[in-house]
């Protein structure tokens, strides 16, 4: 795997690989790599001549300072997982690489996107996220951009982006992967005790609960039931929310265009957040 730390230097590369024909996939990520992550990888793997990965803890994107602070850093053995799943570059940036002198902040028009859910609870951090992802993507020419539904919300702002932006890109959306007891692989999951680990199934547990019941209690009485397992284990509720598939609000009898449940919740400052599609749009 051949390891770029500057902006121009991949650019140049990439940019004469895409004249050799070569398709690129991108994997963007912020460290401290999972089986999540490499899944994404060996998706693209499967689909490019070339797949980069980049490893770049973005401060625009985090609002609340702590979390920024304690974000795992684990490069070395990031480097390992990414060269013995055959990645072929990494980009590795400094924050100047990212965010020079020169940067121009703009803003996009997210709409309802920005406001709900993760926007609600993280004022700002879809802003940053479209920024990092934006220039990434101007450095890194690819033709394919990997994302995980384990942030479903960030891979329709991400989408937006992409329309609003008119960026040729392709946008693939590989599921969620899971630990055995059902957990979403997170580098957030680092930070739990060993108690508070075994606690955290509860919102896997609580994703299924709900998608046993979606047919037959009523969607106030699935919403509190989910929220009280939760706290239970002495999480606290962010949301508990069923949205359909564009994270439009629910019409009651209506349920063509899907449903999914999204839930986010905190424990001794640790956040964790999940979904599950329950059902699927009609086509
Ligand atoms: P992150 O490093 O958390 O910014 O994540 C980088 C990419 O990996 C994002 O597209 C995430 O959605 C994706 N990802 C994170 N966790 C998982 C998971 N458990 N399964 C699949 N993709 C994931």
């Amino acid at each position: 795997m051949i390891i770029f730390k500057k902006a121009t230097d991949i650019h140049i590369f990439l940019t004469n690989k895409l004249k050799e024909n070569d398709s690129i996939g991108f994997v963007p990520t912020m460290g401290a790599l999972h089986e999540g992550h490499i899944s994404l990888i060996y998706k693209s793997k499967a689909a490019n001549s070339l797949t980069v990965c980049s490893i770049f803890v973005n401060p625009t994107q985090f609002n609340n300072p702590l979390d920024f602070e304690k974000y795992p850093i684990t490069i070395e053995s990031d480097i390992a997982m990414l060269e013995e799943a055959g990645c072929d570059l990494l980009f590795l940036p400094s924050t100047d690489e990212i965010y020079p002198k020169e940067f121009v902040k703009i803003n996009y028009e997210l709409g309802y996107l920005e406001t709900i859910l993760e926007g609600k609870y993280r004022p700002g951090h879809f802003q940053g996220v479209c920024m990092v992802v934006e220039r990434l993507l101007q450095i890194i020419t690819c033709n394919t951009l990997y994302l995980g539904q384990k942030d479903y919300q960030q891979c329709m702002v991400i989408e937006k982006m992409i329309r609003l932006r008119n960026m040729a890109v392709h946008l693939e959306i590989a599921p969620t992967i899971r630990e055995i007891d059902g957990l979403a692989m997170s580098s957030r999951n680092r930070r739990l005790s060993n108690e508070e680990r075994q606690n955290a199934t509860v919102i896997y547990n609580t994703l299924m609960y709900i998608k046993s019941k979606i047919t037959i209690l009523s969607h106030e009485e699935i919403v509190t039931e989910a929220k009280n397992r939760i706290t239970e284990k002495g999480f606290e509720v962010d949301y508990v929310e069923l949205a359909d598939c564009q994270l439009n609000p629910l019409e009651k009898t209506d349920h063509k265009n899907g449903i999914v449940a999204l839930i986010a919740a905190t424990i001794n400052n640790i956040r964790l957040i999940d979904n599950m599609t329950l059902i699927n749009p009609v086509d």
